[in-house]
């Protein structure tokens, strides 16, 4: 089955607020198995309202509608469902007792606009509000339920937790649902589209979604089966398949981020880590100490941006940055090395680059990352040509260097 998700309120399409709204909704829904095919934001617009919504109930089991219920004149989602759909409204005089109750509760007269609010449209079932006056409305039109929820957050999860879900529940046959999250590095995202898109084209089951963002890539498998057993067997067949395409460029296969993954793979063999960060500026060793228990194996780290740093902190001869640029091979595995030794930690990662936008009078071109490791067996360093902005570029670098660390570890 399928819906559709309409958020209402001019305020929606100003670039201060966006709609989180249909993000509940959505998880809410396809935990049910209930596919959201279209999701629209439309302002305190009364007949652009109610065409979006003679539309979304035209092709979907659930239209669901947010905001605009509040007793304002630019609150039109009632009136506008009832033109959609071609019913009238009553005035509920249950409703509008609630309403003034709530009032006198707060010890005040309830304003005239608030009657509004106990308008209901006709056949509807009302859904009580127990976090504020607007009720909800549930109307079944031909195929399609037509859902009217109010837009403040914590009111909407509660009245669809508690009044639609057991509803949406009675009306979707039983389906189990079962994810499969591989997360990939080192690949960009057409490249790895390019090498897994002859196995996921294949299924409409599982149903495959490819995310990119900065040098992480997640490909997410979603199987809907009659049984758990059954969807979990279909995720093993086409993830098995896309597995065998991309080795072990895939970090982890449970959802884990990166960092999560090299301290894994740290703490096995007791090692530690230490880094040295000049394009990153610290954002390496903020990623590593998110992950709870760091202190394992995270001795900590040295932010060398200027040369004189990569000199006095790290001991890069000032005459090698000079000879090679700050950003080179050289300067690369001198910081490592450097951050290595003074730590005493088993392995160092250091990162230089050009994050741009200009090169600020280095020899290297803007987005030049040169990432180098140090251990036990050596140094070795890789360089990549990123073309994106500063902040990404960035990302990447981190991403590239936690990358190097996972395949040495898994190496050995
Ligand atoms: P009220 O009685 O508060 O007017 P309402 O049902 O009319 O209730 P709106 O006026 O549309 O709701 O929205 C009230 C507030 O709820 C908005 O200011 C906004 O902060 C929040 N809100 C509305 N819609 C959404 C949405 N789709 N996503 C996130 N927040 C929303
Ligand atoms: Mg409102």
């Amino acid at each position: 089955m399928n819906a559709e998700i309409i958020a209402v309120g001019s305020e929606l399409l100003t670039p201060d607020r966006v709609d989180t709204n249909s993000l509940f909704l959505t998880e809410e829904l396809n935990k049910l198995g209930v596919e959201v095919t279209t999701k629209y934001v439309v302002g305190d617009d009364r007949e652009r309202l109610a065409y979006t919504v003679r539309t979304a109930a035209e092709r979907s089991d659930f239209t669901i509608v947010s905001g605009g219920l509040g007793p304002t004149e630019d609150d039109v989602t009632r009136e506008a469902v009832a033109m959609a759909i071609d019913r009238r409204m009553t005035l509920n005089q249950g409703i509008l007792d609630g309403i003034e109750q709530r009032f006198r509760t707060m010890g005040w007269k309830m304003p005239e606009i608030n009657r509004r609010q106990a308008l209901i449209i006709d056949g509807a079932e009302v859904l009580p509000n127990d976090r504020g006056t607007a009720p909800g409305q549930w109307i079944d039109v031909r195929h399609c339920s037509v859902l009217l929820l109010p837009g403040p957050p914590h009111e909407l999860k509660s009245m669809f937790v508690k009044q639609c879900l057991p509803r949406v529940e009675r009306r979707v046959p039983k389906m189990a649902i079962e994810t499969l999250i591989l997360r990939v590095a080192g690949m960009s995202e057409s490249d790895l589209d390019q090498t897994i898109s002859p196995v996921y084209k294949q299924y409409s089951n599982p149903v495959t979604t490819v995310l990119a963002h900065a040098g992480d890539i997640q490909v997410h498998l979603r199987a809907r089966c009659a049984t758990t057993a059954e969807a979990m067997t279909l995720l093993a067949e086409v993830g098995g398949k896309i597995d065998a395409l991309l080795g072990d460029r895939i970090y982890s296969r449970n959802g884990d981020p990166l960092e999560v993954v090299v301290g894994q793979l740290l703490k096995k063999p007791h090692a530690t880590l230490v880094v040295a960060e000049s394009i990153t500026g610290g954002m390496l060793a903020e990623r590593i100490t998110t992950v709870p228990g760091c202190s394992e194996y995270f001795l900590g780290g040295f932010i060398t941006y200027s040369r004189k740093l990569k000199n006095t902190l790290l001991g890069v001869p000032l005459e090698l940055i000079e000879q090679h640029g700050a950003v080179s091979r050289e300067t690369a595995e001198a910081m490592a090395i450097g951050a290595r030794n003074r730590s005493g930690a088993t392995h160092a990662l250091a990162i230089t680059g050009n994050a741009g936008p200009t090169t600020d009078g280095d020899t290297a071109p803007v987005g030049m990352v040169y990432v180098s490791l140090a251990d036990l067996k050596g140094v070795i360093t890789v360089h990549r040509q990123f073309s994106s902005d500063r902040e990404r570029i960035r990302q990447f670098s981190s991403q590239m260097a936690l990358d190097l660390l996972r395949k040495r570890l898994i190496a050995v």
